[in-house]
């Protein structure tokens, strides 16, 4: 159960891309994880959530892409990958395998909204505790309804 650390460290990779890119809300994370990396999706998209919330990625949709355990013979060179755990390869039944994908874990892309220039925030979100209170820097750039007649 090592999921949540997962998610903490990987929260703290997005807080410095907000940080960095100034990233208004983030609609999509993705990630990679190798079948050895013993995570599992369920947990890691419960944990996700949880650590998401009250933060830029929140209501993000986390996309799970799960690496296969492959392997390299070092023997003739053959490229397979590896099922139930057998590290055996298929072309020469040699035993020296190498690992080449399947431990793998981290922050493929980030789906992100940046703050838009000009352009008024409609987003219809509503947080339940709170409300949101950062829109006010958008209207510095263009003021809605201004008495015109
Ligand atoms: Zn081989």
């Amino acid at each position: 159960m090592h999921e949540i650390t997962l998610v903490t460290g990987l929260f703290e990779i997005i807080n410095e891309q907000v940080a960095a890119q100034g990233i208004e809300s983030i609609s999509k994370v993705r990630l990679k994880v190798g079948e050895l990396a013993a995570v599992e999706p369920m947990t890691l998209a419960a944990c996700f959530e949880v650590v998401a919330e009250g933060t830029v990625a929140q209501g993000a949709q986390l996309e799970i892409e799960e690496v296969p355990l492959t392997g390299r013979c070092r023997g003739c060179g053959e490229r397979f990958r590896i099922e139930n755990f057998s590290f055996i390869c298929p072309a020469c039944g040699g035993g020296d395998v190498e690992m080449t994908g399947g431990r793998e874990l981290y922050l493929e892309s980030l789906e992100a909204k940046m703050t838009p220039p000009g352009i008024p925030s409609s987003s219809g979100r509503r947080d339940v505790d709170g409300g949101v209170e950062d829109m006010s820097n958008l209207d510095m750039q263009r003021r809605p309804n201004e008495a015109t007649t």
